[in-house]
């Protein structure tokens, strides 16, 4: 079969529950296409085929003693941000080279349990900050739709292999859009989950307090899938919650689009910067929502102008204390002949972190340090419930609030934005995590380039199957997820 990779995840499950293919060779076809393809969109840091056809093998196995799950056998990518027991994890950064971790990530975790098979390893942003995935270490990955653009970041390898179909669907992390934005960049439905749906352990901490993993893939129903798998409560990590998981495979039809009263904040509509294609896109999928029977509601969400600047002192300031840890000592670069301590904590640093990542630890540092606290740190944590309570207002009034996930299209790569400049990009992202909300990309069209148009939907908590039923209710009644790049027409 030359086409497996055009399958969604239900059909792959059903193929291979009905043996019309093994794993193992749908694991050998993507590792295939990696070998081929890959060159280009350099989406993968590592790929591990001897443990994917080892676990191919068990799945198989398991399929054949009928002791499988719903997805034992399909392939995904996890991002390199995930600890994965025996295997590099870098989270794109000089100073975790060469570093394996002794244990799983839970999600990994989850989705070794659920006879998932691990391709690899996928690039990102240094220590997922970024909104391009050019900050990695290794260097920039491509955007399947343009290869001389950038995906989006910072899950950026995991929205190009999926984009690209070199893996059926990905982990991505979203600290203040990672997964949405990529998503929106490469045409690929991502669900940022509310904060404590998914576990943290075992995730190379950002910002704690915004952190949150989840699912990138073709469709809502692929999303679902991976959601069933990684979803629930961990009592490795103390602020995931205990809260009943949803059956989101069960729930994709459990919305009613007929009545839904969908939230467009007028301040999000004329924000500088927003491309005119872009907006044109977002507001017909709007249009067709309203054709399926939602209503729209003007509404208001009078922080927008906080969003950037909250985000940008918290992150970083939770970004300082979590990267305190990477100090040359235990593990990662140590700089060559340290003269004393000092030195190689100075030397071990400056030379394994890069410069985005040290721009915030410094910034973070100064809004954390004595004196500074209260001005910059304790004002941020008070805005940031201001926003909160801005969302709790306005969701009083409707069911879901819609923005675009991104002003613009994907940038070229080397386009060099200055740090405000992409800051400014994150716009429609950051409040989200702020709040602890749960919020997903759909793709909603193509600009004047055929680059890909994303339509942000944001829930109250907890909503994440409101979400992924009303995209895919949109998806049933549309085609734009079923658009593939180039490359993805390619076989192996
Ligand atoms: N672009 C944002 C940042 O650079 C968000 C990144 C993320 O969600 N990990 O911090």
């Amino acid at each position: 079969m030359t086409d497996l990779h055009r399958l969604s995840i239900r059909e792959l499950a059903e193929g291979l529950s009905q043996a019309k293919f093994s794993s193992r060779e749908l694991t050998e076809h993507y590792l295939q296409r990696i070998a081929k393809l890959d060159s280009q969109v350099k989406s993968y840091v590592t790929v591990t085929p001897e443990q994917a056809f080892a676990e191919a093998d068990a799945a198989d196995a398991a399929l054949k003693a009928g002791n499988a799950t719903a997805l034992t056998g399909i392939p995904l990518a996890h991002k390199d941000i995930f600890c994965t027991k025996g295997i590099k994890t870098t989270a794109g950064s000089k100073i975790l080279d060469n570093f394996i971790s002794p244990y799983d990530a839970t999600v990994v975790e989850k989705t070794k349990a659920a006879g998932l098979v691990t391709l690899g390893k996928v690039n990102m942003d240094e220590f997922a900050m970024g909104s391009t995935s050019e900050s990695s270490y290794v260097g920039a990955t491509s955007n399947p739709w343009a290869l001389d653009r950038v995906p989006g970041g910072s899950s950026g390898g995991s929205a190009a292999a999926v984009a690209a179909d070199l893996a059926p669907f990905a982990t991505g992390t979203d600290t203040g859009g990672s997964i949405r934005q990529p998503a929106s960049f490469c045409g690929l439905t991502g669900l940022k989950p509310t904060y404590g749906r998914v576990s943290r352990f075992g995730i190379i901490a950002y910002a704690s307090s915004l952190d949150q993993a989840g699912p990138m893939a073709r469709s809502a129903e692929d999303c679902a899938y991976l959601m069933n798998v990684i979803a629930g409560h961990d009592a490795k990590d103390s602020t995931s919650v205990k809260k009943e998981v949803d059956d989101y495979i069960a729930n994709l039809n459990g919305t009613s689009v007929k009545g839904l009263r969908i939230g467009i904040p007028k301040q999000y509509f004329n924000v500088v910067g927003l491309d005119a294609d872009v907006k044109a896109r977002v507001e017909e999928s709007l249009k067709k929502l309203e054709e399926m029977g939602a209503t729209l509601v003007e509404i208001d969400l009078n922080m927008t102008e906080a969003y950037v600047p909250t985000y940008y002192l918290i992150a970083p300031a939770e970004a300082s204390s979590n990267l305190s840890r990477y100090d040359g000592v235990r593990y990662g670069h140590r700089c060559e002949n340290p003269a004393d301590l000092m030195d190689l904590y100075k030397r071990s640093r400056s030379e394994g972190f890069g410069s985005e990542v040290q721009r915030r630890i410094l910034i973070g540092t100064y809004a954390l340090s004595a004196g500074y606290y209260d001005a910059y740190y304790v004002k941020a944590q008070k805005v940031r419930r201001l926003i909160q309570q801005d969302f709790l207002k306005a969701f009083e009034n409707v069911d879901v609030i819609a923005a675009p996930s991104a002003p613009t299209t994907a940038y070229k790569i080397g386009a060099n934005l200055s740090p405000t400049e992409m800051y400014l990009g994150d716009i429609y992202t950051l409040a989200v995590n702020l709040a602890g909300l749960p919020a997903i990309n759909a793709p909603v069209g193509f600009d004047k380039d055929n680059l890909p148009v994303g339509l942000q939907l944001i829930g109250n908590y907890w909503s994440e199957s409101q979400l992924l039923s009303i995209v895919h209710q949109y998806q049933q009644n549309t085609d734009w997820h079923t658009k593939r790049a180039a490359i993805a027409e390619e076989n192996a």
